[in-house]
């Protein structure tokens, strides 16, 4: 369904129109227009609702749905654009393909509700422009007069800042506005908007980056023009270190010339901070970001110039993509094939899908970029759905790393040794030559298990069927899923022995202590979501890294992604195995994609990289395919195991997590469930079974799993199956359209 298309005529006062209010609602409600109020479609309005005031947007015309004398009217409108159809369209699909309420889908479009208060205003002060009138007898100190030099720019200041360029109390800004020595006037707080030089000169770019770019801008200029059909998606697909972002650039300088605005999602937006210095450079501004950091006046600005249509770039992560753009001229998805974009809670979508509708209704080009695209970026492009610009090469010379697999069951034992013989060698002489090493392990904490050598006990989240994490330096036991916490017991929680609890299995600061004591002078910092919780502690690492203050980074995930540390030229991984157990259909692809990622940090500039890969099965030929650098071989092998099995993009797949606090509840739904599941040859439908996380923050947890062919629309199925079953109450059905979450 559409919503109805925009018509430039007010309607009429008097008419029925459909309301949309950001509530977890499926359809619009009808309101009258009253005497003396225009409106048109897409205008954020006031409604009644109930015994309160709700605010919504005007979704269409009525469809005479309530009585004469139950239709209540609009109360108010508010001084900001309207959204426009295609941003409505936009929404209405969203809904539509997740199964979620089209109202809370709206409600991500209208996340800044300080947007609809009444325009906020602050005192700010200038120099008075006839200084003439101002009292002969009023007393000049020196304070005053650095005052006054400040404010000769013209440039209206509040008390505060005024008082502190010009060095003096805020009690000397406001005595001199007494004596008319400054001018208050009244200024909008929020902070001004960048203004993009689009002329500047980006740098000189490589054959191969230079052809990639003119594709885009040119792809950018010709969506511009009205009536175009622009939309395609390009798939940036370049190895680490051939300069993906510096030749995406060009299609947002292109945008900006036009006057349009840019969408650029980034996974982890927190930790991209390099990615912001670069744009910088690039452009002499920072760019708009989209961030939970933001403060609220940032937020207000920055949804308000969107919604005005103002040409600017915005930065985000996947919430970004939901902001209401009026004048939207291309769209990035940076590391495409990253899973934190989809999102997980609430309405359930993938940023990165969702970002080719986007592109598709506003018939504009959307950028994947990667050194790893997924399997269904890929397939999309053997089928001629996307276009491929291909970078090949690093940029500058920089060679791509050797990259060399250990085998661990080769290791002589030894205990609390995670590091095998040939990674301390190339350590040392890393050291040596004054080179950076990273570690990686995708494992915070101490130990990812604490456990009984007596009973046998495995120290276990009450709230979650999962291990308990020690975090030493913490000095405590965590739970990775919900955050439960408890000191270190001297005695088992079982058994009741003393000193019989052991530590299983390193992480993150374990191996940190392995590299204090077998390289006891070299300066080592620890980097995962523990220790960087904010992008200023990010800056910060990634500014001593750079000049060359830590020889050895070891991490997790988060270090894995995007920097570019030219002195990095070892990268050991400690556990290339960890992560392809478990039943998560694209095991073997993310471990891929991650080890790939990490390798890639590894001898970006003109030091040549190595790489270890330590692993129980080097004749795994996803391990092959790393080490030779055969990415088209492993995709291959993947793409013949999913075919086999229908799995996706061969085939489509929907998760039905059934969840709450009951257990026998939560059975007996998801039984019931099971039992009025749709029948035909098209269609599997597995379970339900206990979810592989059966207990999650004390909620119990079966999964239905409907598999099926490509053709089928399974989501007008899957409604109807639940317009067949009725979900008790205290129990929640949450629907994930192509899961990415197993758990
Ligand atoms: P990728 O994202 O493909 O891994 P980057 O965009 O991070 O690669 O580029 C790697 C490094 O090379 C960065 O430091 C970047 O600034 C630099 N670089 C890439 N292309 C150019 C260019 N044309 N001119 C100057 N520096 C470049
Ligand atoms: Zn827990």
């Amino acid at each position: 369904m559409r919503p109805d298309q925009a018509t430039n005529h007010p309607l009429q006062a008097g008419c029925r129109v459909r309301v949309l209010i950001p509530l977890p609602l499926s359809s619009t409600y009808e309101y009258r227009i009253p005497d003396g109020i225009s409106v048109g479609l897409g205008d954020y309005v006031s409604v009644p609702l109930g015994n309160r005031t709700e605010r919504g947007v005007i979704w269409g015309i009525g469809r005479d749905q309530v009585p004469e004398e139950r239709l209540r009217e609009i109360t108010g409108i508010y001084k900001i654009p309207p959204m426009q159809p295609e941003m409505r369209d936009f929404i209405e699909w969203t809904a539509s393909y997740t199964m979620s309420k089209l109202g809370s889908v709206l409600r991500m479009a209208m996340s800044v509700p300080t947007v609809f208060r009444p325009e906020r205003t602050v005192t700010a002060y200038i120099s008075v422009s006839d200084p003439i009138s101002v009292d002969p007898t009023v007393r000049m100190t020196n304070a005053r007069a650095r005052v006054l030099s400040v404010v000769e720019d013209g440039c209206p200041r509040k008390i505060g800042e005024l008082a502190q360029a010009a060095c003096v109390s805020p009690g000397v800004i406001s005595g001199m506005a007494r004596a008319g020595l400054l001018k208050p006037i009244q200024i909008n707080p929020d902070p001004e908007l960048p203004v993009i030089d689009v002329h500047r000169p980006g740098p000189i770019l490589s054959d191969n980056q230079d052809r990639a770019a003119a594709e885009l801008r040119n792809a950018v200029l010709e969506a511009s023009k009205t009536g175009s059909e622009g939309f395609a998606v390009w798939v940036l697909d370049g190895v680490t270190g051939s300069g993906k972002t510096e030749t995406y650039f060009e299609a947002l300088a292109k945008c900006l010339e036009r006057g349009l605005q840019a969408l650029v999602l980034l996974p982890e937006i927190g930790l991209s901070v390099q990615w912001y210095s670069r744009f910088e450079e690039r452009f002499g501004v920072r760019p708009l970001q989209w961030n939970s950091e933001l403060s609220g006046s940032e937020r207000r600005r920055t949804w308000l110039a969107i919604q005005a249509g103002h040409s600017a770039v915005v930065v985000g992560a996947r919430s970004a993509l939901y902001l209401p753009f009026s004048k939207l001229g291309v769209i990035i998805v940076d590391e495409e094939h990253d899973i934190s974009f989809k999102q997980e809670e609430g309405v359930i979508y993938n940023a990165r899908d969702m970002s080719v509708v986007r592109a598709r209704i506003s018939k504009i080009p959307v950028i994947l970029a990667s050194a790893t695209p997924s399997l269904e970026t890929m397939t999309n492009i053997q089928f001629g759905r996307y276009r491929r610009l291909h970078l090949p090469d690093r940029y500058g010379g920089a060679t791509m790393p050797e990259i060399k697999l250990v085998d661990m069951r080769s290791e002589p034992q030894e205990n609390e040794k995670w590091i095998s013989l040939e990674l301390q060698e190339k350590i040392r002489k890393a050291l040596k030559s004054r080179e950076q090493v990273l570690l990686y392990l995708n494992r915070r904490g101490y130990a990812p298990l604490t456990l009984c050598r007596r009973c046998g006990h495995r120290i276990s989240c009450s709230e979650c069927s999962s291990w308990l994490v020690e975090h030493r330096l913490k000095e405590r036991l965590e739970c990775h899923h919900c955050g439960f916490l408890r000191s270190i017991p001297d005695e088992c929680p079982e058994c009741g022995a003393l000193q019989t609890l052991v530590a299983c299995g390193p992480g993150v600061e374990r191996i940190a202590d392995e590299v204090a004591r077998r390289y006891p002078d070299a300066r080592t910092e620890i980097m995962t979501s523990d220790t960087i919780r904010a992008p200023s502690a990010a800056l910060d690492l990634v500014t001593r890294v750079h000049k060359g203050e830590v020889d050895i980074l070891i991490g997790t995930q988060i270090l894995a992604k995007g920097y570019h540390f030219p002195d990095l030229t070892v990268v050991g991984v400690i556990d290339a195995d960890l992560g392809l157990a478990g039943g998560d259909l694209r095991a073997s692809e993310r471990v891929y994609q991650t080890l790939h990622q990490v390798s890639g940090r590894a001898g970006r500039a003109e030091k040549p990289g190595f790489v270890i890969l330590q692993t129980y099965q080097p004749e795994n030929p996803l391990m092959k395919a790393l080490s030779s650098g055969d990415r088209e071989q492993f995709l291959e092998i993947e793409a013949e195991a999913r075919k086999r099995y229908f799995m996706p993009p061969y085939g489509r797949l929907v998760s039905l997590i059934v969840s709450g606090p009951d257990r026998d509840l939560v059975d007996k739904a998801s039984r019931e469930l099971g039992k009025t599941r749709p029948y035909s040859d098209k269609i599997t439908v597995l379970g339900p079974a206990d979810a592989p996380l059966s207990l999650l923050r004390g909620r119990h947890r079966r999964r239905l799993l409907v598999k099926a062919d490509r053709d089928v629309h399974l989501q007008a199925i899957i409604k109807s199956w639940l317009s067949k079953s009725s979900i008790p109450k205290g129990v929640r059905l949450q629907i994930d359209i192509d899961p990415y979450s197993f758990m």
